[in-house]
């Protein structure tokens, strides 16, 4: 057992049911996660010192552009490559949903391949998540 251990995505995954959990509450500015407050006081907002900065500086960048609550600034090439990432898992999603037909009786070599092309697909997605 890892002490002090912040929970994660994976903690809140029932390996029982396959479900994820959104019934919790995240980080204002990662969405991450955050650990259920224990007693009095105001909930936490953010997971980290950094995330709390970041969320500020972010308020002030708005405030200077005049932007609402509900618009954001990303540049280009940020837009692209997130697009481009989800192009490929939703490539990846189409092969596999096609190579693991039940009618054409799929192997094992069949689901090994389909998770890894998911997981190759998958990956650039979640390893520019900020892990604070
Ligand atoms: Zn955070």
């Amino acid at each position: 057992m890892t002490k002090s251990r912040q929970p994660t995505s994976e903690a809140l995954y029932n390996t029982q049911t396959h479900v994820i959990s959104t019934d919790y509450i995240k980080c204002r500015w990662c969405r991450n996660p955050l650990a259920p407050t224990s007693g009095a006081g105001r909930p936490r907002e953010f997971c980290s010192q950094a995330c709390r900065q970041w969320d500020w500086v972010a308020r002030q960048r708005a405030t200077e552009l005049a932007l609402s609550e509900d618009e954001l600034v990303i540049t280009r090439t940020e837009r692209d490559t997130l697009r481009d990432q989800i192009f490929v898992l939703k490539c990846a999603v189409q092969d596999v949903e096609q190579d693991l037909d039940p009618s054409i009786d799929p192997t094992t070599r069949d689901y090994k391949a389909a998770l890894a092309w998911l997981l190759e697909a998958a990956k650039p997605l979640v390893q520019d998540l900020g892990q604070a």
